[in-house]
């Protein structure tokens, strides 16, 4: 049985050095690389980051998709996936963690009037604003799964009140938890900040769209770090130019790369990052090895998807 690393992310982790740092925790495998793939029928499994459609029809005989971080909307979305192909994805606490530091640190940026300091700072102005406080502050966080979660203790840690959405109902300490669509204009209407976990799928998918701003506080600011499709971005754009809220984050796109000549670039109300927010994989890529083992011998598969559900 053979694993193919198909990553197509060079810039962030090449084919070369995940296989590096898998052999030695499973010492004689045939792992390869797209490179160098050889026979295609011996290949049960692959890991990826990026996805093709029709990707899983290359190797006749795979069993098993592994992605390497979270988000495997890209390769559900494939119409030719076959339906006994399994797809797990990765522990997300190292990734978890490093996103909710990038979402308290957009956070702590408005609730200190960095920006405007930044700014000011060109114009040589001595200007003061009093800092807000964490403890008059409100953050939502939708999606209360392994990162949301993560999440929204790290706010919670650092004095703020938090409150959460999810699909099915929650409870977490210190953490006003919501679920149903009531649920989730009731806690957008408390919420100075709006983080966005979620997964993309079919229920999620442009969510965020002129009708659910026109619930959001005017003051508040979305951050998306789940999927860029969760947002309508023209409608972003009109709400934001509206007032309907005042400001987004956004480390995911609905194209990525973002193309130059996009006016979400130039819009004076939205930050962008190049989908980084939760970087590093940690400890987390030894899964992968561990469910070569597991594929081999018939045991449960760590951090299986749910096709149906979509995430
Ligand atoms: P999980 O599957 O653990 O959690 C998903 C959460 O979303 C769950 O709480 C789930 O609710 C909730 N949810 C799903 N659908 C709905 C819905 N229709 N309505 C309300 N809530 C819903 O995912 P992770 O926490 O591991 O990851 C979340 C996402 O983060 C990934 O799917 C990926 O897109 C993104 N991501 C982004 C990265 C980046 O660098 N920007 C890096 C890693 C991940 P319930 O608990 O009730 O099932």
């Amino acid at each position: 049985m053979a694993l193919l690393i198909d990553i197509k992310h060079p810039d962030w982790l090449t084919d070369e050095e995940l296989r590096a740092e898998l052999l030695p925790h499973c010492p004689g495998a045939d792992i390869r690389i797209a490179a160098d793939p050889g026979n295609a029928d011996e290949i049960e499994m692959i890991t990826v980051s990026g996805y093709e459609p029709g990707e899983a029809l290359r190797y006749p005989n795979l069993k098993l998709i592994q992605k390497t971080g979270a988000g495997v909307n890209n390769i559900l979305a494939d119409p030719q996936l076959p339906a006994a192909v399994q797809v797990t994805r990765l522990d997300a606490s190292n990734s978890g963690a490093e996103m909710a530091e990038y979402a308290l640190a957009y956070v702590l940026q408005e609730q200190r009037h960095l920006r405007q300091y930044h700014q000011q700072q060109a114009r040589s102005e001595w200007i003061s604003y009093p800092p807000r406080k964490a403890a008059e502050t409100t953050v939502a966080v939708l999606g209360l799964g392994r990162i949301g979660q993560l999440v929204a203790k790290r706010f919670v840690d650092n004095g703020f009140r938090a409150v959460g959405w999810s699909r099915g109902a929650k409870s977490l300490e210190n953490v006003d938890c919501f679920s149903g669509e009531d649920g989730l204009h009731q806690a957008l209407a408390r919420s100075e900040y709006v983080i966005s976990v979620l997964p993309s799928t079919p229920e999620t998918r442009q969510m965020f769209n002129l009708e659910l701003f026109r619930r959001f506080n005017p003051h508040s600011m979305l951050i998306n770090v789940g999927r860029g499709d969760l947002v309508d971005e023209v409608e972003l754009m009109r709400a934001l130019d509206d007032g309907l809220l005042a400001g987004a984050v956004l480390d995911v796109m609905s194209k990525e790369p973002l193309p130059a000549d996009h006016p979400l670039w130039l819009h004076p109300k939205i930050q962008l990052t190049p989908h980084i927010s939760g970087y590093h994989l940690g400890d987390a890529t030894l899964d992968i090895a561990e469910n070569y083992r597991r594929l081999q011998s018939g045991e449960p598969l760590l951090h299986l998807v749910d096709r149906g559900r979509g995430y």
